[in-house]
C-alpha cells in the first residue's frame, strides 16, 4: 500500500496565506506591522539562500524584513552591538541569526544575546527552558513545523509510540519534547543507540533528523506509521534527498513527507508564524 503524502509545500502555503490575512488585520486593528531582522555573517552560499528565501516569504506575508549582511571578518563585539540595536528597535519583533557563524564568533554567546522576547528561532536558553516546562513562548521553527505536519493528518497523537532519530538541540530534542507534551510515548535514538531498526519498527510515528541520505529504510518502518523526514542531504549527482529512503518507505508507511517539499517549507512558515505571534504579544503590552 502506498502511503499518503503529507505535502509540506501545500500546507505551508495555506498557513502563509492565513498569516498574510492576520498580518493585515494586525496592521488595521493595532497599527503594527510585524518585523523580522535577519542577520547573516559571512559568505556561506547555503545560508545566503536561506536568508533570501526567508526575506521573500516575509515580503509575501506583509512582514517587514530587515536583512543585515555582515562580512565574515565581523568581530563578535560588532555582532553583539547589532543585536543590541535590534533588541531595542520597536519595528523589530523577531531576530534571526543565521547559523553557522564564522569560527571566531561564539554562537552560544550570540544566541543568548538575542532578547528572549524576540527569539523567533526559539534557541535562547530561556525559551528552551519554557519548552521543557511545557509552557513555551517561542518553539523552534522546524520542530513546530514537524508537529503541524503530524497534526494535519487528523489522527490522535496521544498514546502513540514515537521514535525520534537524532538528538540535536535544534531538531531532535525539541521534537521529542513536543511529542511528549502531546502525550505520545517517546524514544530518542542517536548515533550510540543499539539495534536502532528494532526500536524504529515499534514506532507509530518516526521523525528522522540525522543528516544521512536514505538512512531509514523500508524494513525499519512499521506498517501504517507516520514518517516525518527532516533530513536534507545533497547527493553527488546534485539531487536533494532526506534521511528516509522515500521510494521504499512509502510502500510501508501510512503517511510520509517528501524531500524536498516537506519539512523545509514548513520551517519558513513557522518562522513567519513566530514573528506574527511576537508582534501580537508586543501589541498587547
Ligand atoms: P545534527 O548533526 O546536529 O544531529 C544529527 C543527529 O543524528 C545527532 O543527534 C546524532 O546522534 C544522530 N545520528 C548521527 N548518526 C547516526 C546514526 N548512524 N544512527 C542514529 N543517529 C545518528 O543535525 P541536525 O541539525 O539535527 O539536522 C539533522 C538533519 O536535518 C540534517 O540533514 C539537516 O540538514 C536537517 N535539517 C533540516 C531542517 C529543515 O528545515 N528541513 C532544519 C534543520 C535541520
Amino acid at each position: 500500500m502506498a502511503a499518503h503524502l503529507i505535502d509540506g509545500k501545500a500546507l505551508a502555503l495555506s498557513i502563509r496565506e492565513q498569516i498574510g490575512k492576520d498580518v493585515a488585520q494586525l496592521a488595521e486593528q493595532a497599527n503594527v506591522t510585524p518585523g523580522l531582522a535577519a542577520i547573516l555573517v559571512g559568505e556561506d552560499p547555503a545560508s545566503a539562500i536561506y536568508v533570501k528565501n526567508k526575506k521573500a516569504a516575509c515580503g509575501k506575508a506583509g512582514i517587514y524584513a530587515d536583512e543585515n549582511k555582515l562580512p565574515a571578518s565581523t568581530s563578535q563585539s560588532e555582532l553583539l552591538a547589532l543585536i543590541d540595536k535590534m533588541n531595542a528597535d520597536p519595528k523589530i519583533h523577531g531576530i534571526l541569526v543565521q547559523l553557522p557563524l564564522p569560527k571566531h564568533i561564539d554562537s552560544k554567546v550570540i544566541l543568548e544575546a538575542v532578547s528572549p522576547e524576540k527569539d523567533v528561532d526559539g534557541f535562547h536558553p530561556y525559551n528552551v527552558g519554557r519548552l521543557v516546562a511545557a509552557d513555551p513562548v517561542f518553539v523552534a521553527c522546524t520542530p513546530k513545523g514537524v508537529m503541524k505536519m503530524i497534526e494535519s493528518i487528523g489522527q490522535p497523537i496521544e498514546g502513540k509510540r514515537a521514535v525520534i532519530i537524532g538528538r540535536s538541540n535544534i531538531v531532535g530534542k525539541p521534537v521529542a519534547l513536543l511529542l511528549m507534551h502531546a502525550n505520545a510515548t517517546v524514544t530518542v535514538c542517536h548515533s550510540r543507540t543499539k539495534d536502532l531498526p528494532t526500536v524504529c519498527r515499534e514506532a507509530d510515528i518516526v521523525v528522522a533528523a540525522i543528516g544521512r541520505a536514505n538512512f531509514v529504510t523500508r524494513d525499519m518502518i512499521k506498517e501504517g506509521a507516520i514518517v516525518i523526514d527532516v533530513g536534507i542531504n545533497r547527493l553527488e549527482d546534485g539531487r536533494l534527498v532526506g534521511d528516509v529512503d522515500f521510494e521504499g518507505a512509502k510502500e510501508q508507511a501510512g503517511w510520509i513527507t517528501p524531500v524536498p517539499g516537506g519539512v523545509g517549507p514548513m520551517t519558513i512558515a513557522m518562522l513567519l508564524q513566530n514573528t506574527l505571534e511576537s508582534a501580537k504579544r508586543f501589541a498587547n503590552k
